[in-house]
């Protein structure tokens, strides 16, 4: 059981697992503080974009819980800037009706995930531990030192899993941890066909039914990347009215 931290207490502790949660409107800071109390150490609360921009970029959290509306910078501006800093950074954006989650995903801020209020407790919970599930496979992967036994080679790209790092033609590539779980995903099963609920169900995890449009936008994002020219993908490839699939083959440069 964790302990519920408003902004102006104290000084933040590095090693334990904390959540940051960014919003403004007391009564749902306070019901989301509650339900993810159980899940980590500490829940440190921010009420307003400039406490929340300063305290997501101070250090690294388990997961930043990021409303998108808020008095001072808004919510893409801060998931903009924690990106800038720190890729691999967990962010679970909140949004208040769907037209804005168009919004988000539309802007490619690059939040790993979403959820639309009014939202249950149960699917908040379902979803964050999901995410902080993720991170405990990390942490329980070897470390840097270890010899790389267990990277993927397809084509130009290496992916090596311990240190989640992608280099794609001898340069490192930087994803978000989301991008990466995706990309990790295809390159094991290279020739395989998923279609968009296998992929929310592989990469996503439980409770993302309707979400289809979300693998979209990460795939698009995706390609951006790591494709030579994203509006003709040859890596991750469009399978017309099925799905995606992923060639480790290509034309020559
Ligand atoms: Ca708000």
């Amino acid at each position: 059981m964790g302990v519920v931290r408003h902004v102006d207490d104290n000084v933040v502790h590095m090693s334990k697992r904390q959540i940051l949660v960014v919003e403004d409107e007391q009564d749902i800071a306070e019901l989301v503080a509650l339900h993810l109390d159980d899940l980590c150490d500490e829940v440190v609360v921010a009420h307003d974009g400039h406490d929340g921009l300063r305290l997501a970029t101070s250090q690294d959290w388990a997961l930043i819980c990021l409303d998108l509306r808020l008095p001072g910078p808004d919510g893409l501006e801060i998931c903009r800037t924690v990106r800038r800093e720190r890729p691999y950074q967990p962010i679970l954006m909140l949004t208040s009706k769907s037209s804005e989650l168009d919004r988000v995903l539309g802007l490619e801020t690059g939040a790993d995930d979403y959820l639309t209020k009014p939202f249950s407790v149960l699917e908040l919970v379902a979803r964050v531990r999901a995410i902080l599930r993720r991170i405990d496979t990390l942490r329980s992967l070897p470390g840097g030192d270890e010899p790389k036994t267990n990277e993927i080679v397809a084509g130009e790209i290496t992916i090596d899993p311990s240190r989640r790092e992608v280099m794609l033609e001898g340069h490192s590539v930087d994803l978000t941890a989301r991008e990466f779980d995706l990309l990790e995903h295809f390159a094991r099963n290279p020739g395989r066909v998923f279609r968009r609920a296998d992929l929310l169900d592989k990469v996503w995890g439980y409770g993302h039914e309707g979400y289809e449009h979300t693998v979209n936008s990460h795939i698009n994002r995706l390609r951006a990347k790591i494709e030579r020219d994203p509006s003709k993908p040859e890596r991750i490839v469009t399978v017309w009215g099925v799905g995606y699939k992923f060639s480790s083959e290509h034309r020559a440069a």
